[in-house]
């Protein structure tokens, strides 16, 4: 028996063959870049880089922390590559992105959590293609007095951090990090900027009660988050925090429209929604609209 859930019919994902994924693929290895898209093994990969719309992950492959849901290497990263802001922005450029997704490892070794290299990488991406938005998804910058401001600075379209799972499950599931001070987080780059939009998530079916979303979404709304992306956990192997539950797609959709009853401006709730899921298209609509 595969001690792995069996996924139900409604997590389906389109095989990767498509020649635009490959150009992607390419792409992304003659720039030495890492994505978020491999590293967490994302179900969407065939999908997404048919479209040319790829997560980068900056800052290694290495984290310093061990969330239990998380495919991502444990350890000590290497230092900083001080070209990756370039080769980041060369391929912005030639993907020829409208929107791109930044995010990172967590680097706790690091004094500013590496909040500097993300402001370097998004100006580097504004240099090269001015007309692109840019949104990052970053650490929690934990006991790093003065990190997040750096970030701000840079002027990110979009700043996005994700919550994760409700606070019951943070002692298992991301035991390195703290549910408030991630909450306080986004609240406080909207209290520095209220021009960028903020941006956060949870997974489903790590066990949390439908009262305890509502919850989250209610400490979101206090915090101001703009947009809120749920979608299925999926365990990536048998070493990481097994499936509770797999959420139906109705459920999904009562989840969304909850969220909507509360004012987001955006909301993302499918099995299939992860973070960075379709955040190209999504921004595109309401910057258009
Ligand atoms: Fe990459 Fe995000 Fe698409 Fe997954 S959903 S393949 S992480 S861009
Ligand atoms: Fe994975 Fe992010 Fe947790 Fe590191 S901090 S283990 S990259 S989820």
């Amino acid at each position: 028996d595969n001690p792995i859930a069996r996924k139900p019919d409604w997590i389906r994902v389109k095989a990767p063959g498509h020649p635009v994924y490959h150009e992607t693929r390419k792409l992304m290895r003659d720039n030495k870049l890492v994505t978020v898209c491999e590293e967490a093994a994302c179900p969407n990969i065939g999908e997404c880089w048919s479209q040319r719309h790829a997560t980068m992950m900056i800052m290694g492959e290495i984290c310093t922390r061990a969330c239990s849901f998380c495919n991502v290497t444990t350890g000590l990263p290497h230092a900083l590559d001080q070209d990756e802001p370039q080769r980041v922005a060369d391929a912005v450029a030639k993907l020829g992105l409208r929107h791109v997704v930044i995010t990172s490892v967590d680097r706790d070794d690091l004094k500013d959590g590496g909040a500097r290299h993300f402001a370097d990488v998004i100006t580097a991406i504004r240099r090269a293609s001015p007309d692109t938005t840019v949104e990052v998804l970053t650490p929690d910058f934990l006991r790093k007095p003065g990190a997040l401001e750096v970030v701000v600075e840079a002027r990110p379209d979009v700043f996005n951090h994700n919550i994760e799972t409700v606070p019951r499950l943070y002692p298992t599931i991301r035991p390195g990090a703290r549910y408030y001070q991630s909450v306080r987080l986004l609240d406080r780059v909207k209290q520095l900027d209220a021009s960028i939009f903020t941006k956060s998530g949870v997974m489903l079916g790590l066990g949390e009660e439908k009262m305890e979303v509502a919850q989250v979404m209610d400490d979101f709304r206090i915090a101001d988050i703009d947009f809120i992306t749920m979608g299925q956990y999926l365990q990536p192997t048998v070493k990481h925090a097994a499936v509770a539950r797999f959420v139906t797609p109705e459920e999904f959709e009562e989840y969304a429209a909850m969220a909507r009853a509360k004012g987001f401006l955006q909301v993302s709730a499918t099995p299939l929604t992860r973070s960075s899921y379709h955040a190209d298209a999504d921004f595109a609509a309401l910057r258009d609209a």
